[in-house]
Order: structure tokens, then C-alpha cells, then sequence
């Protein structure tokens, strides 16, 4: 999500990776009944102890994903703005919680965004080492203990929100947001990079229709800014990473091309 500075291969290439592994990473929990001030850090030292520390590392790793229970949040006095949510689409590689590995998500998710091109969460108050959405925090930080993370288990893709949960029935960005979906569908990048790196007759085909992913990709946006009036903040929940970020997942980076615009090429550096 944060890799947005570059052009090229190398601005932000060793964030992409440590990005994509721990924005999903294992997040302590905090237990109920604390206070925001009550959940500074009270020791530091103790390890393996059978009660969350509370030492924020879990947030640090990044925002929760969000269920249904969770809608409340986007309602009522401080309620949490939408700028401050990402959407991870079907098909895009994303850390399994539970199984421990990279893999393409089987369907949407919402989750709260890092803070200042970083995974932690945007609510964690670093200074106090507490969270801003305390009272009401989403229903994975309630659920998660990171030495026991069988409740959270249970519930991990249990009635995930969508962006459809939040938007007003017959909105006229549902039907730009399908188009986007069918003219940027993350599910074909993976093979496409793979094609681009092997090389051949398909990779020319592989490089033309990624190229066109990212140009259509650049143009919603704009258009949501330009004719619609919704800020940049706001896109990544609309249309989920840009392009650029979900190239960079699958080793792919994007140059500036005078003639078409942008250029998709393999990371050199790129590991699996
Ligand atoms: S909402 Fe609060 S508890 Fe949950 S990850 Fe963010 S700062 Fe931590």
C-alpha cells in the first residue's frame, strides 16, 4: 500500500516485501476493560507470560481486517472515515493469518490502514502505546492473543465487510467499481508476471495486457477525483492498492515510458 513513490524497481522495493508479510502478521491482543491510558506498555520485559503485555506490537504489524460486527464504526460521533480503510481484493496475495502463508485472498476484505507509509495501524497512538479506537476496537483486536490465537482463528474469515456493506444501495460507484474490477482483476496478475518473467512469445502479451491494467487503473482514479470529486485518500478503498502495489506483490515494478506511459518490468531483485 505504501509503495507508492516509484518509477522504477528500486524506491520502496524492500518495503514491498516486508509489507506484504507483515500487514498481516500476528497481533497481540489487549485485554477488555482497559482504558486508553491503561494499556501503555506495563512490562516490557516479561516474555512468554500467559496475559497480553500489551507492548503494541500486534498494531505495529498492522490494522485488523474488518467483519460485519464492525460496521458500527463507520456510524455515530468519531466514527472512523473512509480514508482511513484499505480494500484488499479477491485474488490478491496476501498473508494467511491462520495457514501461515502467502496466498491469493478468496474474497474481499476491508482493513484499517497504516499510518505514515507504514503498516501500523493508524490508529495505534505510538507515543502512548495505546490505541485511539480503544472502547470500540474492530472484532480481530478483541479476538486476538498472539500467544493463543484460537478465538481469533474462529472468527478470521467469518462475515468479512465488504465495501458493499458500506455503501448505499444502487451508489453510482458500485458500477465503476465493477468495472474497475473486471479491467483490473488482481486474480490475473500472478500469471501474468510469471509469463513476463519466463520470457518468449507470451511475455510480449503478458507485458501489453499488464500495461493496460496499470494505465486503466491510473485512469478510475483520476476520474473518481476529477469527475466525481472523491480526494486520492479515499481511493484505496474504492478500488483497493493501485496498481504499482499489487505489481510489486508478484515481483513486478512499473517505469514511466514517454511513448505509453508507463512500462511493467520484472524486479531484477525480486524473490519469492
Ligand atoms: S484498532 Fe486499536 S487495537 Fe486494533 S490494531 Fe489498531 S491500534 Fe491496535
Amino acid at each position: 500500500m505504501r509503495e507508492r513513490s516509484g518509477q522504477g524497481c528500486f524506491p520502496g522495493r524492500a518495503r514491498v516485501r516486508s509489507l506484504a508479510l507483515n500487514r498481516f502478521g500476528f497481533r497481540s491482543g489487549f485485554t477488555p476493560n482497559q482504558t486508553p491510558q491503561a494499556i501503555t506498555i506495563l512490562d516490557t520485559e516479561t516474555k512468554n507470560t500467559a496475559t497480553c503485555r500489551r507492548c503494541g506490537e500486534c498494531c505495529r504489524k498492522g490494522g485488523p481486517a474488518l467483519h460485519t460486527q464492525d460496521k458500527g464504526l463507520f456510524t455515530g460521533k468519531n466514527a472512523v472515515d473512509l480514508s482511513q480503510v484499505v480494500t484488499l481484493r479477491a485474488g490478491e496475495p496476501a498473508f494467511d493469518q491462520v495457514r501461515g502463508r502467502v496466498a491469493p485472498l478468496p474474497g474481499e476484505l476491508l482493513k484499517l490502514k497504516g499510518a505514515n507509509q507504514d503498516w501500523t495501524c493508524v490508529f495505534f497512538n505510538a507515543g502512548e502505546n495505546a490505541c485511539g479506537l480503544y472502547d470500540r476496537r474492530p472484532a480481530e483486536c478483541r479476538a486476538l492473543f498472539c500467544q493463543d490465537t484460537t478465538e481469533l482463528a474462529a472468527m478470521y474469515e467469518q462475515d468479512r465487510l465488504t465495501r458493499r456493506d458500506l455503501l448505499p444501495r444502487g451508489h453510482g460507484v458500485l458500477a465503476v467499481m465493477a468495472e474497475h474490477e473486471a479491467l483490473v482483476p488482481p486474480a490475473r496478475i500472478a500469471a501474468l508476471a510469471e509469463a513476463l518473467r519466463a520470457g518468449g512469445a507470451e511475455a510480449q502479451d503478458a507485458e501489453f495486457e499488464l500495461t493496460r491494467m496499470a494505465l486503466a487503473d491510473r485512469a478510475f482514479r483520476q476520474s473518481l477525483t476529477e469527475r466525481a470529486g472523491i480526494a486520492a485518500e479515499y481511493h484505496e478503498f474504492f478500488f483497493g492498492r493501485g496498481a504499482e502495489a499489487l505489481f510489486a506483490a508478484t515481483g513486478l515494478c512499473l517505469r514511466a515510458d514517454v511513448r505509453r506511459g508507463v512500462r511493467v518490468q520484472p524486479d531484477p531483485f525480486w524473490r519469492v
